[in-house]
């Protein structure tokens, strides 16, 4: 089994020759190490061998690894890419950089309220059901454009753009669709509501290169750089 610098180096290709590919600058897309499952030990290893974004899922593991890891808090963000409930948002507004999943006001008004006068506002992104699949969270398309606005005007926020976990497709090209309408739909939330969102949160390690070809600027990988998950 290769190790996680391995890993890590041969992610960091894959994005760079989806780049090349798509005529984009291989730093025009940031890699976002997704850790969740996985031991403090793991993330150590990811951070020796360059990594200094990591994604959490669930709140009350992300809280135990930062704490074991704050040794290494400095120069690195911690991003929560996880369904958020609303009694867990104060440790999250104080404790994360960046939390992906944001689908309803009330969410994004507890996290700016929460968020510690002293840290830099709290990048968040709206989560998208994009596929339109029913078990899924995220917001409908239709729905997104009249939140980004509600978000946009918070004080202790910074909406940075949408985020989706599209469903497997069968080949790259139909694996590129509902990339692509994500892009699309935060192309015309920008030009219709005067917003400058600039992340779009889209890739995991099975579709990455769809993801890029359609103007991803951060894909989420985890099971790319440690290993399958045997059970989440
Ligand atoms: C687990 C997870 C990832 C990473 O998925 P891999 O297939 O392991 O790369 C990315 N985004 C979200 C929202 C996740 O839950």
């Amino acid at each position: 089994m290769a190790t996680i610098p391995e890993n890590l180096y041969r992610t960091q290709e894959r994005i760079a020759a989806a780049c090349a590919k798509a005529g984009r600058s291989a730093q025009s897309v940031t890699l976002l190490v997704v850790s969740k499952t996985f031991p403090p030990a793991d993330v150590r290893a990811a951070h020796a061998a360059g990594a200094r974004r990591f994604g959490e899922n669930y709140v009350q593991e992300a809280l135990d690894k930062i704490a074991a890891l704050a040794d290494l808090r400095d120069g690195v963000e911690w991003h929560l890419i996880g369904p958020l409930q609303s009694n867990k948002t104060k440790p999250v507004a104080e404790q994360f950089d960046w939390v992906h999943s944001v689908d309803r006001l009330k969410i994004a008004q507890r996290l700016s309220e929460q968020r510690p006068p002293e840290l830099p506002p709290l990048n968040v992104c709206l989560q998208v059901n994009i596929s339109g699949e029913a078990s899924k969270s995220g917001l409908a398309p239709g729905e997104v454009a009249a939140l980004a606005q509600q978000v946009a005007a918070l004080p202790r926020l910074k909406l940075r753009g949408l985020m989706a976990v599209p469903e497997p497709a069968a080949n790259d090209e139909d694996q590129r669709i509902p990339h692509r309408a994500l892009a699309a739909l935060q192309a015309q939330i920008n030009a219709e509501q005067g917003l400058t969102l600039d992340t779009l949160s889209i890739g995991m390690s099975a579709d990455l290169e769809a993801a890029i070809a359609e103007g991803s600027t951060m894909v989420r990988v985890g099971s790319a750089i440690f290993g399958s998950r045997s059970k989440t």
